[in-house]
């Protein structure tokens, strides 16, 4: 049934488990295994530590960096297990999302290696499974590799995807600051393996500059980008996202509280040079407890700055529905 305030079911493919988790859940976790988060040590001031406020983010690694914050808080079993039940049971909820991916990072989970990365992982199926039982969601998790780490690490990672692939792992991401050294292109054999295995590909790209757009279709084979956005300027590549048949995971707060698009005209821009040529994409949080948002707030928001309008809205939702990587 669709409950009053609701239009229809709705499906969310980029949401991260970092940044999706309410703070007064986060607050509980960090008490309950007696972490102690600097400079936050009242509730009010740990809700500002992690998340967006006026005037604090600079630029995308200045909203990276929260991260820090409420990955450590996550790093336990417990705490991702509690986490990703919160936001699959929270989706429901409060946006009527039916279909939900989430991701996240195992090893950025785990203190350095000193907790073991399937329990953490399993950890966080069960979390979603608990809550699939208690709400009619179909949801899934997607594994993320990080730009900071070493090949090795993001094998292993990989690995794991692979390995619990028929426990609720559905797929693959890269994501995190930009790293020296860090080639995306070195990544294609570990992308290979994961689509081999039957993954979905996805990787965050484009989101502040363009540069690993054309990589990350050419050598990792990506299905849908996360962001994306930065192709509007450039012709080649959006034919390129076209030809490809990739779909855009389009975060609209996200980028403008992050500065990867400056203003709403920016935004508008974007989101016309997709619709004008023939771009699929899909609207999402990222994380919507960090940006103060929801999926449902998001979709407001487009319609009263006349972005998108009801029509293109409900394509969206089709476009996010055909390009999830849910079974
Ligand atoms: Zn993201």
């Amino acid at each position: 049934m669709i409950p009053a305030g609701f239009d229809y079911e709705l499906t969310e493919l980029h949401t991260h488990i970092g940044s999706a988790v309410s703070p007064e859940i986060m607050w509980s976790l960090a008490h309950s295994q007696g972490i102690k988060v600097r400079d936050a040590h009242d509730y009010w001031k740990f809700v500002e530590a992690i998340t967006v406020q006026p005037g604090k983010i600079k630029r995308l690694d200045d909203y990276l960096e929260l991260f820090n914050i409420t990955e450590l808080i996550q790093s336990s079993p417990e705490g991702m297990e509690k986490s990703a039940h919160s936001i699959v049971g929270g989706a429901y909820r409060k946006n009527l999302i039916t279909r939900l991916e989430i991701r996240f990072n195992p090893m950025l989970r785990n203190r350095g290696g000193e907790r073991d990365l399937d329990h953490i992982i399993l950890a966080t199926i069960r979390g979603v499974e608990k809550a699939m039982l208690e709400y009619p969601v179909k949801a899934a998790l997607i594994l993320m590799l990080d730009r900071r780490f070493r090949k090795e690490q993001n094998a292993i990672i990989v690995e794991k995807a692979i390995k619990y692939k028929n426990r609720g792992i559905v797929g693959i991401d890269v994501g995190g600051p930009q790293a020296q050294d860090f080639k995306m292109s070195d990544l294609s054999d570990l992308f290979d393996n994961a689509r081999k295995a039957g993954l979905g590909i996805t990787a965050h790209a484009g989101e502040d500059d363009e540069r690993d757009i054309q990589t990350v279709i050419e050598a990792l084979g990506v299905q849908r980008i996360g962001h994306g956005v930065q192709s509007a300027w450039h012709p080649n590549l959006l034919k390129l996202i076209r030809d490809r048949n990739i779909t855009l995971e389009i975060c609209p707060s996200s980028n403008l509280e992050t500065k990867s698009l400056k203003t709403i005209d920016e935004l508008r821009f974007v989101l016309k040079k997709l619709l004008e040529e023939d771009i699929k994409f899909t609207i999402n949080t990222d994380g919507p407890e960090m940006l103060n948002t929801s999926l449902k707030k998001e979709r407001a928001f487009l319609l009263r700055e006349g972005l998108l309008n009801e029509e293109q809205l409900r394509e969206c939702e089709e476009n996010a529905r055909k390009a999830s990587f849910l079974k």
